[in-house]
Parts: C-alpha cells; structure tokens; sequence
C-alpha cells in the first residue's frame, strides 16, 4: 500500500467513515498517519488487582466474572450503567461504564469465551475500589488501547481515539515509509527515520520516543521551509533587473532638505537599501523599525534616488488612511523638487501614468495599474498585506523591480529566518533623537485625577488627542450605535469645551479623508476612534493616547496605538482604562520597547496573533515550532549546506515545491 492512496483502500474505511474524516483534513493514507497524537494517557503500569490503590492510572488483565445492566433516572437523564467485575488471580474488582451499551456486548463475549482482557483507566473510591469509564481489549502481545502509552487524538463525531488507533496500526502494517531525508543527517544522535519515528510518535514505548519522533517531524518541517526558501531566493536572484547607480550628491540634497538630521540607523538603512538597488539582482529586503522610528523617510530618500535615475517608484499602504497621508507628506517632502506624486485608491481618480512616484492600497494591483519603467517598489506596514498580494505587485510589472518592504513588527531571528528567510532585513535600531518616553498609566477611570489633569493641560496647550476603544458588539449596526453613544458621550462631557471627530470603519471613505484631514489641521483636537487608526498614522502634534477597555486588545496591537503619539519631541502620555487587573497591561506600561511587548505576547498568546502569520503560508503548529530556536537554526543550517545536493531527490523537492507554493502564490 501507498502513502498516496485513498483513505477508503483501507478496509475499516467505508463512504461513511472517509466523510467523517475528510472533517478531520484526511483524504490519503499518508494524512491518517499524520494525523498525530495530541498526548498519551499512560497505562503503561500493569498491576495485579489486589495491589490497586485510589487514584491509580493502570492496566489490569483479567477475566470477567460477570456484567449486569442497569438503567436508572438522574436528573431526568435516562442513564444505562454497565457493571462488570474483573477477576485475576490475586482478586477482583468493579468497573463501571455509563451509556455504553456496546461494552457490554464485547464484555459478555469476553466472559463467555474465557478469553483475558486488559482493562485500563483510572481507580476510584467511592462505595468501594473501582475502576470508572475505563478502556478495555483482548490480551494479546501488543495491544494498542491498553498496557501502555496510549495515543490520544483531536475527535470529530463518529471518529473516536479507539477507532483512530485501530486504523492507523493497521495502515502503519501495510504502507512501506521510505525516507527522503539526505543520508547525513543521520550521524545525529537524536535523528530517527521517518518510517521508525511514524510508528514512535503513535505507539511509543516511551515518552522519549515519542519525543525523538516528533522533533524528526518538526526538523522536517522546517528544513523544507528553510530550503523553500532558499530556492525562492534563489531564483529571484536569477531575475535580471536593470541595477540603479546611487547619486550621492542628489541623496544628500534630500536629506538636507529635511527639517531633521537622520540618526545613524536612517544612514545606515538607506546606504544598505542603495546598495542593494544598485546590483542586477532585485533587491528583496525587509525594513523593520519600532513605531515612529522613521521608516518613511528612509524609503524616500531612496525613492529619490530612483526617481533621479529616471525610473518610477510604487509606494503601496494597507488603508487609505494611510495612502492619503503618505500622499501629503510626500508631496510636502518633494515639493521642493521637480517630482510628480499622485495617489491611487478606490476613490482617487488621478492620472497617475506620468507620475514619478505613485502612493495607492492594493488599488495599485486591483486596477491592474500599468506603470511603465518601475524600478522600486515600496511596501509600507508590510505583515498587513496578504503574500499573494505582495507577489502579484511584483509580478504585475514586466521586469522584476527591487522590492523593500517595511515593518514595525519586532520579529525574532528565528521567525525571521522562516517567515522570511527569503528577505534580507535593515533595522532601525533608535529612535529619531529627542524623543521622549511615554508617560504610560493603568487607571481605571478617566476621571482619574492624574488622568484628567493631564488629559485638560494638554489640550489647553493646544494638543491633540486619540480616543481609542474596541468594538465589542458583535453586528455592525450595533458596533456602529456604540461608537456614536460613546462620541455622543465623550463631546457631551470630558471633551465639552473641545472639538471632538468620529471615525470608524463603516464610514464612507471620503468622510474619513475629512475627519482626519480636520486632525491634521487640528480643527477636530479630540479623536475618538475604533481601532482603524492603528497602523502608520502620524500626527505629531498628537500627545495623548487614551485606550479604553485595554485589555482587550493584544500587546502588539497596544504597543501600535501608544506609537500614535510621541512622534515628536513634545512629551506625550497613554492611558490605559481597564477595571480588570492584568498582567499583561502592568507589563505594558512598564516598557516601552516593542520587541520585549512582542515576545511577551508571543508566550501569553501564541504567535497566531502576531505578525500577520496568517497570511504566510505556515500553518499555526509551524508557528509555535519557531519557539524552539535550536531546531530552526539547525535546520536553516542544514538547508544551506545541502542545497545544492537536494535538487535530485523526488520526493523532498515536490515537498519543498508545495511549501514554496504555499508562501509564494504566483
Ligand atoms: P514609522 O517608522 O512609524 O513609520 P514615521 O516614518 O512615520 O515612523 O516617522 C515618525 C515621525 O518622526 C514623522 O513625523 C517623521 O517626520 C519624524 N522623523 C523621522 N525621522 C526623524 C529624525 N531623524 N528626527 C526627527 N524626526 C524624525
Ligand atoms: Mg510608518
């Protein structure tokens, strides 16, 4: 039998099981066996009756002295009790099970034709030693559900752990694994074969065993996204575009014309991005820099570059929001030169096709936009897009062009190295000078005296200010009510001497460019928002955050909207309302740094929040194995020095295909 078969040429699988397990994501062979435990209960302890103790988690082997059957009524519940007694020869003792009839069946069978059976589960006291719900089996040399460590499985109806044992023992016995892994990675000690780690990691011996099995699939997993990867690089570099000389003298006539001096982290940056740019291999490099380190102007002070080259530059954003701003600041940044910027979103309709430098959402892909002579393209609040999208910018073009991507996601080196370990990554690893930490504060209320105080002295000194809170109510209709109840609120008391703006996300988009066009021009001094402003929005002359009902969002999504304010050297504050105590908000208000915020979130909620991983293309146990550092780095090792040599091995490549696929949708 074949890994690749039908799950029905196995003959306990009839129309009706392979349904239900189609549920379950199995359709081969190969998927059951796959399918992996989620624990093991250990029966491994086989004990004579008479030694039995309560609390007991063991094996018994036995005969059945006797079953009767009753049916009583609790709690208007019909319950049918199966009552056995187990005899060995050091005793006897009770098991009982609750509406399983067909116990009784395979119990009186047992009886009559004296066979042994082990009876396995946990020992009880109450009227008596007994054994409650527990599994049993006929004893024979190697049983499966009992007298051992017993695989456990995620169920679906009609599919239990008892039924899934049963199949995959038996296709284990019919299938011929062969391995596909390079020879060499067999000198490790801990490495076992995948045919060996199959049967370990659903009827191990030990607990060690099945470990050893599922580090084997683990490593597994992530050497073929390592060597994805790779190839991806690979191939990309195999890509000619036209390389982009850097004019020095025309980069430094941008810089000095900003209003600021660049830290050295900005200079660092944008000599590695000009760098890259200047090679016949497309750039494909990540920019990552907490809120407000000043990823913007880096990317300009390249696309200037590029633009004075005679070549274009795409600049796309996650929300309109954003391509509005990013238009105005850019235009204001360039205004100086002879460059022609435009915006391209579902509502703006300009002529964009003579521009130098075009800003626009993933309108730029949808309206399938043609811009001749792209050499740069700019993607900002990059863990927001979808891959696809990515990949389709790219590809929309007819040369490759060079790629930067940016990020305020903090991402440790092993999830870099295989979320992107395509990417080369730039850090800005400083803040722009002057700025001031923010002044975080847990209460409980707003009418908080140190709250308030500061909430009145900022905006009498002329300062803006966020209201931030979720969106609990679960139809929009309702989520719409509540936000306008508490805007009505907010402008009716705390805020009654001040301008105060709604926006939310089911409004037209041309009343959001208005609303937030009134914030930039400080018409509107108090904003109260739902959590559309978290991403990229820069108001500087914006000092106070208020988020209410904090804990409900998570620390990435906190540590997003704190960086709303203190965007310039003005000292800014965050409140954080929240009734419930909560460690995670004390840790937040305790650092400001967003990678600890990040990793801290990483272990209290697991990664599938963070970092857009739901759009990479790994699935979510995949995610979690980027915790064990040691694994991805070995694997990532290994991955570099064997890629050459993998290219003629059938079954690894079509794995590595599927993944590259998987992450890198044409
Ligand atoms: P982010 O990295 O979050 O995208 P921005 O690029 O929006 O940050 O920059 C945040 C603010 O800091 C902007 O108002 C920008 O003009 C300003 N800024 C950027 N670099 C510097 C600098 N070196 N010195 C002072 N202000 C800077
Ligand atoms: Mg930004």
């Amino acid at each position: 039998m074949k890994l690749s078969q039908p799950i029905e040429d196995l003959p306990m699988v009839n129309k009706v099981y392979a349904q239900r397990l189609n549920k379950l994501d199995i359709h081969t062979v190969e998927d059951l066996l796959f399918h992996f435990p989620v624990r093991y209960d250990d029966f491994s302890t086989l004990k004579n009756i008479k030694d039995l103790r309560q609390d007991d988690e063991v094996t018994i082997r036995g005969v059945v002295e006797k079953t009767t059957i009753n049916t009583v009524w609790r709690n208007g519940r019909r319950l049918t009790i199966v009552d056995a007694r187990i005899q060995d020869k050091t005793g006897t003792v009770r098991a009982v099970w609750f509406n399983q009839f067909y116990i009784k069946v395979a119990l009186e069978k047992a009886r009559k034709e004296a066979k042994e059976i082990y009876v396995a589960g946990k020992v009880l006291d109450k009227f008596g030693l007994h054994f409650s719900s527990p599994t049993i089996e006929l004893a024979r040399n190697n049983p499966i559900h009992t007298n051992g460590l017993i695989p456990v499985y995620q169920q679906t109806r009609g599919v239990t752990s008892r039924w899934l044992r049963y199949a995959i023992h038996h296709a284990l016995s019919q299938v011929a694994v062969r391995e596909f892994l390079p020879k060499d990675f067999f000198d490790e000690q801990w490495f076992v074969k995948n045919s060996t780690a199959l049967s370990h990691i659903h009827f191990p011996q030990t607990l060690e065993q099945a470990q050893k099995a599922r580090t084997r699939f683990n490593f597994e997993k992530l050497f073929i996204i390592s060597l994805a990867n790779l190839q991806y690089k690979n191939e990309r570099q195999h890509d000619k575009t036209t390389p982009i000389a850097t004019n020095k003298q025309a980069v430094q006539e941008f810089i000095d014309s900003l209003s600021f001096s660049l830290t050295d982290s900005q200079t660092n940056a944008i000599q590695e991005i000009l760098n890259d740019i200047n090679e016949p291999a497309p750039m494909n490099r990540l920019l990552e820099g907490d809120v407000g380190s000043g990823k913007t102007v880096v990317a300009l002070a390249v696309a200037f570059n590029v633009i004075k080259a005679g070549r274009k530059v795409a600049f796309m954003v996650p929300t309109e929001i954003l391509a509005n701003q990013h238009y105005k600041t850019i235009t204001q940044l360039f205004s100086n030169f002879d460059i022609t910027v435009s915006l391209l979103t579902k509502n703006a309709k300009e002529d964009y096709s003579q521009s130098d430098i075009v800003i626009g959402t993933h309108a730029l892909i949808q309206k399938n936009v043609v811009l001749q002579d792209i050499g740069l393209v700019v993607i900002d609040e990059q863990h927001r897009f979808g891959v696809s999208q990515r990949a389709s910018l790219l590809h929309s073009n007819q040369a490759t062009p060079h790629l930067l991507s940016m990020t305020a996601t903090p991402i440790p080196r092993t999830l870099a190295l295989t979320l992107y370990g395509d990417l080369d990554i730039s850090f800005l690893k400083t803040l722009p000078h002057g700025r001031k930490p923010i002044q975080t504060y847990l209460v409980r209320d707003l009418k908080d005296t140190n709250a308030h105080n500061t909430i009145q002295t900022e905006l009498q000194n002329g300062r803006q200010v966020f209201v931030i809170f979720p969106l609990i109510e679960e139809s929009e209709k309702l989520q719409l009510k509540a936000a306008q109840k508490q805007y009505e609120i907010l402008s009716k008391t705390m805020f009654e001497n001040y301008s105060v703006g709604l926006l939310h996300g089911r409004m037209k988009q041309a009343d959001k460019d208005a609303v937030m066009q009134q914030v930039v021009d400080k018409s509107i001094q108090v904003l109260v928002s739902t959590s559309i402003v978290e991403v990229g929005v820069d108001v500087p002359n914006a000092t106070v955050m208020i988020i209410e009902e904090a804990h409900r969002f998570g620390l990435a999504q906190l540590h997003q909207f704190r960086g709303r304010v203190g965007r310039s050297s003005l000292q800014s504050y965050c409140f954080l309302v929240s009734q419930t105590n909560n460690d995670r908000l004390e840790a937040f208000v305790r650092t400001q740094d967003g990678f600890s915020l990040a990793k801290k979130d990483l272990q209290l909620r697991g990664s599938g929040q963070l970092y857009g991983t739901q759009q990479s293309g790994i699935d979510p146990q995949t995610i979690d194995l980027i915790q064990n550092p040691d694994l991805v780095e070995l694997a990532h090792q290994k991955a570099q020095q064997l890629f050459l040599f993998v290219a003629d091995n059938k079954t690894l490549n079509k794995k590595v295909q599927q993944q590259k696929a998987l992450m890198h949708p044409e």
